[in-house]
């Protein structure tokens, strides 16, 4: 009896560990702490919107393949700009093996197609977070025309990373909204 139970309290404390350590993919497409770092060094700095991507790019994924999306998956995003350096590091699309395009049309819009079955996902950011990241921006302007030693400019950096911890960490639903499509003709 003993030794058909040891496994599961084996397995309970690593699984008890990964979530207090915060880098275990608990099912809800979130980027671990490793991803972030590799993505801080692939994309030179950090900031709202490689996090988006980030965000973005996971979370698209697993939705694909929980709708059982096979093949190759593409992706096409809708805006050059810091959120394609999330989508490649988290989705594993990436510009050189060519399994990502982007068009420039200003939205922050990524579409995930399996090549397989041309089921394909679509991942919009919140609301909430479109806000966030915006204000991160803001702040960081105000905060980079006061002196690096001001306590003013402490507090908005302060802000900031508040602003930061809360897109990379808040649960998926609260970030990412996903939208199904039957089939990869999602958009022209
Ligand atoms: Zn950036």
């Amino acid at each position: 009896m003993n030794i058909k139970i040891l496994p599961c309290v084996a397995f309970a404390g690593v699984m008890a560990l990964a979530v207090m350590g915060n880098s275990s993919y608990a099912g809800d497409a979130m980027p671990t702490p490793a991803l972030y770092s590799q993505l801080e060094t692939f994309h030179g700095h950090v900031c709202a919107g490689s996090i988006f991507g980030a965000r973005l790019g996971l979370a698209a994924k697993e939705a694909l393949k929980e709708a059982g999306g096979t093949g190759k998956f593409t992706a096409r995003y809708y805006d050059l700009s810091c959120p394609v350096d999330g989508i490649q590091v988290a989705a594993g699309t990436t510009y050189g093996n060519k399994a990502l395009t982007v068009q420039e049309r200003d939205e922050h819009r990524l579409v995930l197609t399996a090549t397989g079955n041309k089921r394909a996902v679509e991942a919009r950011l919140t609301k909430k977070a479109e806000e966030l990241g915006l204000k991160s921006r803001d702040l960081g302007k105000k905060a980079k025309a006061l002196p690096a030693d001001a306590p003013e400019r402490v507090k908005l950096e302060r802000e900031i990373e508040d602003i930061y911890a809360w897109l990379k960490t808040a649960p998926t639903g609260e970030v990412v909204s996903i939208t199904h499509f039957p089939s990869s003709k999602g958009s022209k």
